[in-house]
């Protein structure tokens, strides 16, 4: 039997990076920088007001207080947008607003709260420093400088800073394109009537869920029945369009398994299968159909996720570049005796207490308890060569929060 972290190597090596794209700046956030960004105009990009008051010549209010004020006569109006900018002549103000560039010849704002506001002739009560409430142009970015780096994921202020640079595009390592496929005969779409010996068909849902919380994209999520020719159509219609294919379900040791069907039992068409020394999620299968990588996870919901956890998740995201491709790990203390199968590493679900540093298991360990997977909040990460686990134990934990 194949070891996790055998497996893990093998997925890692199929999964490759997409080759660096420009996107646009809406669909860039959570992506990963491809090169360096440069500010291609500075910022800001003209000296303006940082308040809503009066452009003045400072040497112009000198001693002015509420006691003695200044009177200026009021030569202009400039709202933020003027493009036509006026000079300050010496002995006036200009009422000027924030953001508005400021008139040649100023030195100074005073802020609207300490004047009386008039628009004819304004009557100033504070003297102001040379420089006062005027943003410098350049003050945050100079022109040329490089303000985002390759490798770093693009935040909500990253395309904040991009667009106030005027750009509208980012070079990104683009998003995995993922087709996730489920098989079963047995399956029937949420909403529709469930004949006997039916049931309803969660995987590609869960699956899809699990792909675009990775950070990557679904290309689409067909369900088809135990039949090779179905399953072949599917693959024909999707395959191309895909960076990595994820079945579920048809690759365990009876008969009408479909993926292992469609692909030849003995690895010889493209798809090698074979068992990994974990529980859940033992029989495992990946390969390459026309080119594109293919991951062939057990058809239980909970093995389907654990393998999805353990192996793709992990390689998605370093396909991706995003710098946390792991789930935080962390120890905690285990509030029961635990038992675990000799020779496989074991995932069980569970809780994880931050405050008291405890964890708890979660639901049973065998693989079609899906109900507790839902409620839980981190894996139980237990190694191959441990049988019992005595309450009170350090265990290592997978936190999903
Ligand atoms: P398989 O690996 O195809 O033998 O499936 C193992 C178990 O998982 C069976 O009980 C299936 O009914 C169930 N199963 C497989 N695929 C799905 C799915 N997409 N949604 C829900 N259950 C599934
Ligand atoms: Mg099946």
């Amino acid at each position: 039997m194949r070891s996790v972290e055998e497996h893990q190597r093998v997925v890692d090596e199929l999964i490759a990076a997409r080759p660096a794209a420009t996107t646009g700046l809406a669909e860039a956030e959570h992506l990963v920088l491809a090169d360096n960004v440069a500010a291609t105009v500075s910022l800001p990009v003209f000296d303006n007001s940082a308040m809503d008051g009066y452009a003045v010549r400072a040497a112009d209010i000198v001693g002015a207080t509420a006691e003695s004020p200044v009177t200026l006569p009021v030569a202009e109006d400039i709202p933020a947008g003027r493009t036509d900018i006026p000079t300050l002549e010496a002995g006036t103000a200009h009422r000027i607003m924030t953001g508005a560039p400021m008139p040649p010849g100023a030195t100074a704002v005073v802020p609207v709260e300490a004047t009386d506001g008039r628009t004819d002739v304004v009557t100033i009560r504070e003297a102001a420093d040379e420089g006062r409430h005027i943003r410098r142009a350049g003050e945050d970015v100079a022109a040329g400088t490089t303000v985002l780096r390759a490798g770093q994921v693009v935040t909500p202020a990253a395309v904040g800073l991009a667009a106030a640079l005027g750009l509208h595009e980012l070079p990104v390592i683009p998003r995995q394109r993922v087709l996730v496929i489920s098989t079963g005969s047995e399956l029937v779409s949420p909403g529709s009537p469930l004949q006997p010996g039916q049931i309803y068909e969660s995987n590609s849902i869960m699956l899809a869920a699990a792909v675009r919380d990775a950070g990557a994209d679904v290309v689409a999520t067909p369900a088809v029945s135990d039949d090779v020719a179905q399953f072949a159509a599917v693959l024909d219609r999707y395959a191309a369009e895909a960076d990595l294919i994820i079945t579920s379900g048809g690759v365990s040791a009876g008969a009408y398994e479909v993926v292992k069907d469609a692909f030849g039992r003995d690895g010889d068409q493209g798809v090698d299968f074979v068992k990994v020394a974990m529980q859940p999620g033992m029989p495992q299968g990946t390969g390459r159909v026309a080119g594109t990588p293919i991951i062939t996870l057990p058809g239980n919901p909970v093995s389907a996720l654990v393998s999805f956890e353990v192996f793709i998740r992990p390689a998605l995201r370093a396909a991706m570049g995003l710098p946390d491709a792991h789930r935080p790990r962390r120890s905690a203390v285990l509030t029961e005796a635990l038992t675990s199968p000799r020779g496989k590493r074991q995932f069980r679900r569970g809780v994880f207490d931050p405050g008291a540093g405890t964890v708890t298991s979660w639901g049973p360990p065998a693989s079609h308890h899906l109900r507790w997977f839902a409620s839980a909040n981190c894996l139980l990460d237990i190694s191959e060569d441990v049988e019992q686990i005595a309450a009170g134990s350090e265990l290592r934990i997978w936190d999903l929060r």
